[in-house]
């Protein structure tokens, strides 16, 4: 039942740009646009879209490759990860197992709800186990329970993934004849904004935007590129977290009910609209110079809002 045929065919069609037009823009002089990759769809599937396509993408192609039939991954409860992986199984014909942090609430949250009808099993693990998953024991444990399993780390941040994102860079310089001054994105695990760093090679500035609470993120990244360590046109917003991650305040909600009645965009409440946020208020404190030209990447994560959130 499931396919043999090895070679697996996600192809990224280029997401669009839109140009954000406001006063404050005008008055300064900025160009500010957004790369759409919440359109990305390339199943023609809205559950599976956003940057959750380009880490995947590689991640699975080498799964059909080399013969894996499961993937096994790690998250949270709302993980955005958890839900497309499962999607992923779905469409692309690969058994999940989702090894869920915490224990089990019933009923599910719309996540696991959906990760569940997807078909991924779930498996619960306390926190202090979960901290330790990556341990040669505790997956071995794993594997043993479930069997041959394609490992994707927690959020799905690992080298495959990078290189799906770095062509990133390379999509919006064909897009615009050439890369903007910024790049701007939103953080998790950090392997969005260490892709892009990798796929701008120094040619223009990439700039994050941390949805966790904590100063460590750049840090993170800084692990994530490896020996691609001295590119040093980078740098991440800390302060933009509105109470660290999937927290929501009434604040936040209003600034993305009007950023989507402003500019026709719905951002999501954990990634996107502390990006937005974030950006906007830089610009408005003066960060970028008059004729500057910023991309912000609308990373998707949409899937889970009208069910998770009342915007
Ligand atoms: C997962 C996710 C991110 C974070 O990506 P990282 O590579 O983990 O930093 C950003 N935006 C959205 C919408 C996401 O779903």
């Amino acid at each position: 039942m499931w396919m043999s045929n090895k070679s697996l065919n996600i192809t990224v069609a280029p997401s669009p740009i839109t140009e954000l037009e406001a006063e404050v823009l005008k008055k300064k002089q900025i160009r500010l646009l957004v790369k759409r990759d919440d359109l990305l769809q390339p199943a023609g599937d809205r559950r599976f879209c956003g940057n959750k396509v380009r880490k995947l993408q590689y991640n699975l192609i080498a799964a059909r490759q080399t013969g894996y039939h499961q993937l096994l991954t790690f998250g949270g409860a709302y993980s955005n990860h958890i839900a497309a992986v499962a999607r992923a199984g779905k469409l692309y014909g690969f058994r999940t197992i989702g090894v869920i942090r915490g224990e089990l609430h019933e009923p599910l949250n719309p996540t696991l709800d959906r990760a569940t009808a997807d078909g991924m099993q779930l498996h619960y693990l306390d926190r202090a186990t979960f901290l330790q998953k990556h341990q040669p024991e505790i997956r071995q444990q794993l594997l043993e329970l479930y069997g041959k399993s394609y490992i994707l780390p927690e959020g799905g941040t690992n080298e495959l993934a990078m290189q799906g994102c770095a062509e990133l860079a390379g999509e919006i310089e064909q897009q615009l004849g050439r890369l903007p001054d910024y790049l701007a994105v939103a953080c998790g695990t950090g392997g969005t904004m260490a892709g892009l760093i990798r796929g701008c090679t120094g040619k223009c500035q990439v700039l994050g935007v941390s949805a966790l609470k904590g100063t460590w993120m750049g840090e993170e990244i800084t692990g994530l590129l490896g020996d691609d360590h001295n590119y040093s046109n980078w740098q991440v917003f800390t302060q933009y977290h509105f109470g660290g991650y999937a927290r929501f305040p009434e604040e936040l909600k209003e600034f993305t009910r009007r950023f989507k009645e402003e500019y026709g965009i719905q951002p999501d409440p954990i990634y996107t609209s502390k990006l937005f946020f974030g950006i906007l208020d830089q610009i408005n404190q003066g960060f970028f110079p008059s004729g500057a030209s910023i991309v912000m990447v609308h990373t998707g994560g949409l899937q889970g809002v009208n069910d998770t959130i009342m915007l």
